[in-house]
């Protein structure tokens, strides 16, 4: 789930406003977004892949929240981990966004369920 947003990195973008699907973000007139309804987080990340000043933290943990210390997390280095390993904006060139591969594993198993299904109902019968 997310747990922090960076107000010294943030540059008021709006982008994690955006892109987060079940508006956990709420945009603030007047400095960074704050977090809103953090139970209903999805831990998908995007906020974190959208955010160029790599201001956001996401904890891997999706079922419940984590106490973070800001300090740490900074010096961990994992802030701006996953865009930069996802090959967004100036990691293109370094960092090939190979998980976009897994677009034809999951067509590719979504043909073999679609050609199994038959098949189970009719063992079924
Ligand atoms: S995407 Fe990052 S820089 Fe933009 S508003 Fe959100 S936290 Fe701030
Ligand atoms: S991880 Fe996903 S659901 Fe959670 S705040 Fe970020 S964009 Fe929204």
């Amino acid at each position: 789930m997310i747990e922090l947003i960076l107000s010294d990195r943030c540059t008021n973008c709006g982008a994690c406003v955006e892109v987060c699907p079940v508006n956990v973000i709420n945009p603030s007139a007047s400095g960074p977004p704050t977090l809103a309804r953090v139970e209903e987080c999805q831990t998908c990340f995007m906020c974190e892949l959208y955010c160029r000043a790599d201001a956001i933290y996401v904890a891997p943990d999706c079922d419940r929240r984590v106490e973070v210390n800001p300090a740490e997390i900074v010096a961990s280095g994992c802030l701006g981990q996953y865009r930069k390993h996802s090959g967004w904006d100036e990691w293109a060139e370094q960092f090939p966004n190979n998980q976009w591969l897994m677009e034809t594993v999951f067509r590719r198993a979504g043909e073999a369920a679609a050609v199994a299904a038959p098949l189970l109902r009719k063992s079924q019968t």
